[in-house]
């Protein structure tokens, strides 16, 4: 490892420790030209394989340009979106495999990005999962009503569109505790 204070191209490993539960490595350097100490971190790339079968690395720009993108004119900024995309990279590293599917990532993405903005959810997941029809919209506010009515985010003004049938399951509220 080159030596960032005078560049000489060789530096001495003088202690060597595991950080972060051991997902990374931390070496303390030292360089024999100006003697100098530094340190570095090893981490393990976290490969992102493309449905063509090439892989890369995990590129947390990348999802923060994704999300951003289904962002467009909602209240998210770009905190938040860097913060998804962490989030996003931790679940995947969470899972302790060292390559995984481009879809999964898209996975990974969903569940944070419904806390975040419901309508930016929606625009994404209608690109990610292909949504073709008026109905995969529908089935999937339907899923959002129904989280809300379980007591989970409040219901957001912008979602005015009626589930097209009648609900089944009782008659609300009231509904005994099945599960
Ligand atoms: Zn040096």
């Amino acid at each position: 490892m080159r030596c960032p204070f005078c560049h000489n191209a060789d530096s001495r490993v003088i202690d060597s420790r595991e950080a972060d539960e051991g997902a990374t490595t931390r070496r303390r350097r030292s360089c024999p030209a100006c003697g100098r100490r530094f340190t570095t971190v090893e981490e393990a790339v976290l490969a992102v394989v493309k449905r063509s079968g090439v892989s890369e690395p995990f590129n947390r720009a990348k999802v923060v340009a994704g999300v951003r993108r289904a962002c467009q004119g909602r209240p998210v900024d770009e905190d938040q979106l860097q913060q998804l995309a962490q989030q996003v990279e931790d679940t995947i590293r969470a899972s302790g495999v060292a390559e995984v599917p481009s879809n999964e990532v898209g996975l990974a993405i969903l569940q944070p990005l419904r806390e975040l903005d419901e309508v930016a959810y929606l625009r994404f997941a209608s690109v990610y999962r292909a949504f073709t029809s008026v109905e995969d919209f529908e089935k999937e506010i339907t899923e959002l009503r129904e989280r809300h009515h379980r007591g989970g985010t409040p219901p957001l003004p912008g979602l005015q569109l009626e589930p097209p049938v009648p609900r089944r399951r009782g008659g609300g509220r009231s509904a005994p505790a099945g599960t």
